[in-house]
């Protein structure tokens, strides 16, 4: 009889039955919680090309199927163009191209899907046990410097206007331009018409998304609004600094807004390494490695596979977990309490996911993180989707 052999035997039996317990608590936590992500991108990766996401997309992040096992209640679907419109009449008719795409696809599964536009409906939808969409506008390039434009997409169903992408408009500057370009702004900040933008939004209830904007576009759009403001999908600068990330300041000033940010998934806005790695793949080291492998073998496609291979091998090393996601939330809970924070993945729009948060069906990783962690059934339900929650029932 092997003592010790029985010993580590009954230890590793102990620790496989309290995990499956946790999982079995954190499974039972996720599902009676309300579960909302401030940003999915899945509206111009697929919908608009027609696909049917309540059939399965394997080669994407999101479909209907894997929403539902990820436990996910309520999803902003983020109505994303750049600067440069797809449809020749412009940017604003981008925005209703994809707004009559998500329609179409909610009016042809009209059990599964519903478009909301209050708190009330929401809540009818989350009980009616379907996937309750949101319309969130990402960039406010898309209302053309008209107001007009602006109440007709609320009209059509807008609840959030993020009001800059990358891209800087006429009347609010990105987070972007004002780190990489500030020589070249002719302004700084939100204009006097960037102000009415923000009075507006707070009159017609739709909610300011300040994720993407410049830091003083952000401290100017938080002092103009008179409603708790968003970030959809933005992590914590102190923890990896990227200009799209926020500073503790800013985090201070949303909890003082009592508004909430969303915790966006993308691996180099969670990780310092992983960032550090990818600007290492710089355009200029790129050629520099293909053109030496090209001179010794005079085969520059083959240099480009190698650099490609290279790269993706690099970076899979650094591909950060859920624990360093979870890190980015306790981060803000630490800095200014539980009520702040949500989670906001940014699936379908980013490059890199963490491991453990490969798609939209691994949403309980995370609560079963925050319940290893130690935080309370009541933390962990305002976390997936009370404080967002809260900040839309003070909106519309
Ligand atoms: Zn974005």
């Amino acid at each position: 009889m092997n003592l010790p052999g029985l010993k580590t035997r009954g230890l590793l039996c102990f620790l496989l039955l309290s995990f499956s317990a946790a999982a079995q608590k954190a499974g039972r936590i996720h599902n009676k919680a309300v579960l909302i992500d401030g940003h999915n991108d899945v509206t111009s990766a697929s919908i608009v090309e027609g696909r049917d996401i309540t059939q399965s997309q394997p080669d994407r992040h999101t479909d209907l199927i894997r929403w539902k096992k990820g436990g996910l209640d309520v999803q902003f679907f983020s109505v994303f163009t750049g600067p440069v419109a797809r449809n020749p009449k412009g940017v604003y008719a981008d925005a209703n191209d994809q707004i009559d795409s998500l329609e179409a696809l909610v009016r042809r599964h009209p059990r599964q899907m519903m478009l909301a536009g209050s708190y009330k409906e929401i809540k009818k939808g989350i009980n009616e046990k379907k996937l309750v969409a949101l319309i969130g506008v990402e960039g406010g390039h898309m209302i053309e410097d008209n107001l007009d434009k602006l109440d007709a997409l609320q009209k059509r169903g807008m609840r959030y206007l993020t009001l800059t992408w990358n891209n800087s408009n006429s009347w609010a500057t990105s987070a972007l331009d004002e780190t990489l370009h500030a020589d070249t702004l002719k302004h700084k900040g939100l204009t006097d018409f960037g102000r009415s933008v923000v009075r507006r939004l707070n009159q017609l209830g739709v909610l300011v998304d300040l994720s993407h904007t410049g830091e003083q576009t952000f401290y100017d759009a938080i002092a103009a609004s008179t409603k708790p403001v968003i970030l959809s999908h933005s992590s914590v600068y102190n923890l990896c600094p990227v200009f799209r990330n926020v500073k503790d300041d800013q985090i201070r000033a949303v909890a003082k807004n009592g508004g909430v940010v969303c915790i966006n998934f993308y691996s180099g806005f969670i990780s310092r390494k992983f960032d550090e790695k990818l600007t290492s793949f710089s355009e200029p080291a790129k050629k520099h490695f293909v053109d030496s492998v090209s001179r010794q073998t005079g085969d520059s496609l083959r240099a480009l596979r190698q650099w490609n291979t290279y790269t993706k091998k690099e970076l899979e090393a650094v591909r950060p977990t859920i624990s360093d996601v979870v890190d980015h939330i306790d981060y803000i809970v630490k800095l200014v309490g539980d009520d702040y924070v949500g989670i906001g993945s940014d699936y379908d729009g980013i490059g890199s996911v963490p491991i453990g948060l490969e798609d939209v069906s691994t949403y309980p990783n995370i609560t079963l993180e925050l319940l290893k962690r130690g935080y309370t059934k009541r933390s962990i339900r305002k976390i997936l989707g009370g404080n967002i929650l809260r900040v839309i029932r003070a909106s519309f």
